[in-house]
């Protein structure tokens, strides 16, 4: 079996893709990388370091993960964890805080130190804020695609408590614990309270999800602003530093000055494609539209093993890039205060001669490959008629098609939720015939 640093090498000198099993390891187990080095590898991974006088760690991965990264640490050392440093508040990252807390006081060690970004606390209290928003999109970005499933729960709300810092940071924060001297540094990315860290001793980075091995986290549509140009900001700024070991919190970590400086710029290069070419035509006066059917990235970047877009991708970071340097109004004047979609839908069905003739449009366009106008028909045709059962079982082929054939979590995600609602009232629909 190969070190996780040998698989890493692997995949990225051969360009070698072996599915995302194979890059981002979970299986709750520690791997040493190095002297006083290890990762936990979950979902987030925990980095801990061995400071000579207690542990550092970096991320405490999602709750339900906790008590295995207690176990696998404890197989590792004995030593009191001395500091947790939260790379960012996603739920991924702190969720498994109290178990770490809970094994501290259990040994009567000294209470560990939480640090973290000064955004991070106003995360937590913006997850309370909208909690059943949060509920509602969890259940479509990780419900309808395989991987990640089970990571939210039933509901798919967030916890309601979390282990907050108990120290925070702006910018830059030096870190002395034991033997350890470690750099804190704040930029923006996935996230507004983003944290990396630098130990020049070792030549060590730890990225945070700076990388993530996919294609950046950095358009999500269902979620608040991402920064894909202070994410390539950063990204560079590591690359400078020119480190001999990378530690991700999710994915393989990678050693080597050159395979590193590779991948890191890799990444900056897939983000900064996105953003200077939306840039300049939103400059231009482009419209939304054509920009997101305009946008061209080389497609040997897309597929490095590192920067597949199975999770995120370029096309949604367009719309970030819009929405952070632009308004919400995507430049067609009739979407600024448009007629309800039910009574588009209904004009059109009207119009065509009935909501059947948009059904079977739909459904050729469908066979022929063009999901993206046979999806936008079949909607006019279910927004005209919301109970109509044949039109919804032709949705839901519909989207389970599109499901298929889209590489992105986020996109599986919100089609199969769409194939789902259809399928919901086409049973419906038919226990009434049955009963009638
Ligand atoms: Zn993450």
């Amino acid at each position: 079996v190969l070190s996780l640093l040998d698989q890493a090498s692997r995949f990225i000198d051969n360009g070698e893709y072996e599915g995302p099993r194979a890059i981002n390891p979970i299986s709750g187990e520690l791997e040493e990388l190095a002297a006083g080095v290890a990762m936990v590898q979950a979902f987030s991974h925990v980095i801990a370091l061995d400071s000579g006088d207690g542990l550092v760690l970096f991320d405490a991965s999602l709750r339900p993960f906790g008590p295995a990264v207690v176990r696998a640490l404890d197989g590792w050392s004995s030593a009191p964890r001395h500091t947790l440093v939260y790379t960012h508040g996603h739920v991924d990252h702190v969720g498994g805080a109290q178990a770490l807390v809970d094994a501290g006081r259990a040994r009567e060690h000294p209470p560990m130190r939480v640090l973290g970004h000064a955004a991070v606390s106003e995360r937590f209290r913006r997850y309370q804020l909208t909690n059943g928003y949060n509920g509602a999109i969890n259940k479509r970005q990780f419900g309808g695609g395989r991987r990640g499933r089970g990571l939210v729960g039933a509901d798919g709300a967030f916890p309601s408590h979390f282990v907050e810092p108990t120290e925070t940071y702006e910018q830059r924060r030096m870190l002395h614990v034991g033997e350890l001297e470690i750099e804190l540094r704040h930029d923006r990315g996935e996230t507004d309270d983003h944290t990396w860290a630098w130990i020049a001793a070792s030549r060590t980075v730890v990225t945070g999800d700076f990388v993530c091995w996919t294609y950046p986290n950095a358009g999500n549509p269902q979620k608040v602003q991402r920064y894909p140009e202070d994410w390539a900001a950063a990204l560079r700024t590591m690359a400078a530093l020119e480190p001999e070991l990378l530690l991700p919190a999710h994915g393989l970590p990678i050693e080597g000055r050159e395979r590193i400086r590779r991948v890191l710029t890799d990444f900056a290069d897939a983000l900064e494609i996105v953003v200077a070419q939306t840039l300049q035509m939103m400059n231009e006066g482009a419209t939304l539209d054509t920009i997101i059917h305009a946008i061209e990235l080389p497609d040997d970047l897309l597929a490095k093993p590192y920067l597949r877009p199975t999770y995120d991708e370029p096309e949604f970071v367009v719309h970030n890039v819009w929405r952070l340097y632009g308004g919400w109004y995507d430049g067609n004047p009739a979407r600024l205060k448009p007629s309800p979609d039910a009574a588009v839908g209904v004009e059109l069905a009207a119009l065509v001669g009935g909501v059947d003739r948009l059904i079977e449009r739909a459904q050729r366009l469908a066979a022929g490959g063009d999901l993206r106008l046979a999806c936008s028909l079949i909607e006019l045709a279910t927004d005209a008629e919301p109970d109509n059962v044949a039109a919804h079982r032709i949705r839901e082929e519909i989207y389970t098609q599109r499901r298929r054939d889209e590489l992105s979590l986020m996109a599986k995600g919100i089609y199969g939720w769409a194939a789902t609602e259809s399928t919901s009232i086409v049973e419906a629909g038919s226990s009434d015939g049955e009963a009638g």
